[in-house]
């Protein structure tokens, strides 16, 4: 990765559609050269309308966007010299696999020679080599989606914008293509940005993932701070699973606090956005940090009854009710077989309070 952390700089950026209500709200985003950075978050939290205004489709109601330290807000999308994929920006259909890559070196007027070159090592990129004389109806949904991917990289653009590549496509090959993308980003290089609103895929696949809701960036971190280290309330629940308690400070100090629950009892946990007795909190908690029978440095040590056993191959699911919650969750890998895991069983289960995140109550 280059030095340059702010190739793509997103400086106050507002938008309205309606000049009423924006759907992206102040956003303040540096991205670095050669980064592949994911904007990911619910359907309408405003990704895509990100990206349409760093492509050029749509213009920023405040703000500016800049471009290896120009600001871009005059130059077309076509001279931005940027790449798209989009889930349904498809292929010309009546155009063959070579032509489909010719076709935005064709517009940039660089010659057979050269065009030749690179729609060959477009193709061999991802994994196409000699597929240049086929119609996009003779291909296959992933193949197409690749065909799709070298366009967008022919003609060696400084970004590439992916807008849900996949989502067309099922799970087994999204998971693939995932990897494949991530692969041609490492070898190349280029600066990626990607959305998505499925976090499996964004965890996989990004340097840094900005979180959206409602227009506004919750977190912006590398995958494991996201999950390990979530903000707020909102990301911990979108990003994993998350065992949650709800309830009031009772006690606090620096590292820990004590967390009267609603539903009777109390709890450790780390006070990552309470300050005083008396304020409101959800505990988030992710499953694999609770443990059966804890050994006794874990300062929560409880008692739950076994609700339910779920067999997912790799490990067991047990849902419990523990301190009135009878939503908890626990993963149990499957190669420590345990005896105690049956229905109906009143099992020890215990955590670090330092694992267990107090956050705004929503
Ligand atoms: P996402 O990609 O995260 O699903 P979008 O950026 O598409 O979100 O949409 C954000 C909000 O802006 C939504 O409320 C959506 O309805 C609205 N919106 C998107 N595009 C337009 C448009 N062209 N005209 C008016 N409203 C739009
Ligand atoms: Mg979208």
């Amino acid at each position: 990765m280059s030095n340059n952390k702010e190739f793509v700089k997103f400086a106050k950026v507002d938008k309205s559609y309606d000049g009423k209500i924006l759907v992206v709200k102040d956003l303040n985003l540096d991205i670095a050269e050669g980064e592949f950075i994911t904007m990911l978050g619910p359907s309408g939290s405003g990704k895509t309308t990100c990206l349409m205004m760093l492509a050029g489709f749509e213009t920023p109601t405040n703000g500016e966007i800049y471009l290896d330290g120009n600001p871009i807000s005059n130059i077309p999308p076509h001279k931005r010299g940027i790449g798209m994929v989009f889930q349904n920006y498809a292929l010309f259909p009546h155009m063959t696999v070579y032509e489909n890559l010719a076709f935005p070196l064709r517009v940039r007027k660089i010659s057979k020679d050269e065009i030749d070159k690179k729609v060959d090592k477009a193709l061999s990129m991802v994994s196409l080599a000699g597929y240049e004389s086929r119609m996009p109806g003779q291909l296959s949904g992933g193949q197409q989606q690749r065909v799709a991917v070298a366009r967008a990289l022919v003609f060696d653009p400084a970004v590439v914008l992916m807008d849900e590549p996949l989502g067309a496509l099922d799970k087994n090959l999204r998971e693939s293509m995932q990897y494949e993308i991530k692969h041609i980003h490492e070898s190349i290089g280029v600066t990626v940005v990607y959305v998505t609103h499925d976090q499996g895929e964004a965890l996989t696949m990004s340097n840094r993932i900005a979180v959206f809701n409602d227009g506004k960036v919750q977190q912006l971190s590398s995958p494991d701070q996201l999950y390990e280290s979530p903000v707020n309330s909102f990301v911990a629940k979108f990003i994993g699973e998350n065992n949650t308690f709800k309830g009031e400070v009772l006690d606090v100090s620096k590292d820990k606090c004590k967390v009267k629950l609603d539903t009777g009892g109390e709890i450790f946990a780390n006070p990552i956005s309470v300050n005083s007795k008396g304020e409101k909190t959800t505990v988030s908690l992710r499953p694999e940090r609770a443990l059966i029978n804890p050994d006794e440095k874990m300062d929560n040590n409880h008692k739950g009854k076994i609700e339910e056993v779920i067999y997912h191959g790799d490990h067991t699911r047990v849902r419990l009710n523990l301190l009135g919650n009878n939503e908890f969750i626990l993963k149990v890998p499957n190669s420590s077989a345990n005896l105690d895991i049956k229905l109906g069983n009143e099992i020890n289960i215990g955590w670090n309070s330092a694992d267990a995140r107090a956050l705004d109550p929503k």
